[in-house]
């Protein structure tokens, strides 16, 4: 590996400075990506700045409203273990508990999930689903964006130069709501995804779908949210009908690569049923949760 400085600034303003100080710089959360690509010679700097303690970058919050906003170098470990968010984020816990083992979740974050891009990234279906959006801040202050608008293609975010990916956050999840993130891999553990699906659903008292999201990851260039299926199951009851036909689209929707973990057609395949066994999951949480 090449040599490099390693900086671990204490505040936000003393990361700016380091950015600004004319060296190539890479960002560092848990390093489970970039020391790798690192280590490849895929990528190079002359520092890698630490986020990890800059305070807030680890914490998680909960909103009077049920919202959570988590800092984007927690630890997907900090995050699925928090009693909070395994009653009230589920499909969250879905994503975070799944990417590699423990090690890895040990120290991996969604951040940095995030700003990898890469098209099978487990948690990026899983927060388009839950509706989140991510705080990006840079010296000019800060900003904030839908999460599907942070992926520009694979292996690259839409964040600009001087800008780090400061919070994720996740809205309360409606009255009569639940959420459900699944994949498939070839083998049970320490795989990325062929395909996967994140989706969410709220009803009615009648059962009616009053809001749908679905999300798909590994089957485009990027994660990719699909309307066409909402719009299949919005205004519908929540039965087999309708989520076959949001699986339709889903599958309609999918544009996939043919490489060494899934062919095209069997990644299409994946979306349509991946989708229907995560609406199925997100019905049984609404109804485990009456
Ligand atoms: C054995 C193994 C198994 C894996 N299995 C899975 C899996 O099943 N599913 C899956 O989705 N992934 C998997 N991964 C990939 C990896 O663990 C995740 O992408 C991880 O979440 C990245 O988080 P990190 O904190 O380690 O990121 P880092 O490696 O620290 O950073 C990743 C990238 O994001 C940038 N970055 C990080 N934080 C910020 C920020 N706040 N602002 C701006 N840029 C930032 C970095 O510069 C770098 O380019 C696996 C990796 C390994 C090594």
């Amino acid at each position: 590996m090449e040599a490099f400085d390693y900086v671990a600034p204490r505040t936000l303003d003393d990361a700016f400075a380091v950015m600004g100080n004319g060296r190539r710089t890479l960002m560092l959360a848990g390093g489970t990506d970039v020391i790798i690509q690192m280590r490849e010679g895929r990528k190079h700097c002359d520092q890698v700045l630490d986020l990890k303690h800059i305070p807030g970058m680890q914490s998680l919050e909960f909103g009077p409203d049920g919202s959570l906003d988590i800092g984007a170098a927690a630890p997907l470990a900090v995050i699925y273990e928090s009693p909070e968010v395994r009653a009230n984020f589920p499909a969250l816990v879905d994503a975070a508990s799944i990417i590699g083992g423990t090690a890895i979740q040990s120290r991996a974050s969604l951040g940095g999930n995030l700003c990898n891009a890469s098209p099978a990234a487990d948690s990026s279906p899983a927060l388009m689903a839950l509706g989140a959006r991510v705080v990006i801040a840079s010296s000019n202050g800060t900003r904030e964006i839908p999460v599907e608008e942070l992926f520009a293609g694979p292996g690259r975010n839409t964040l600009q130069p001087g800008e780090i990916l400061l919070r994720v956050r996740i809205p309360a999840p409606a009255p009569n709501s639940g959420a459900f993130y699944h994949r498939f891999i070839p083998r049970n553990e320490m795989d990325i995804a062929v395909a996967s699906s994140g989706v969410a659903l709220a009803l009615d008292d009648s059962g009616v779908i009053t809001a749908a999201r679905v999300a798909l990851g590994a089957v485009a260039a990027t994660p990719i949210l699909v309307p066409a299926a909402a719009s299949a199951l919005v205004g519908k009851p929540a039965n087999a009908e309708s989520f076959a036909a949001a699986g339709e689209a889903a599958a309609a929707a999918a544009s996939p690569i043919e490489d060494m973990r899934g062919g095209i057609a069997q990644r299409r395949h994946l979306a349509k049923i991946l989708t229907v066994r995560a609406l199925e999951g997100a019905l049984n949480r609404i109804r485990e949760s009456r």
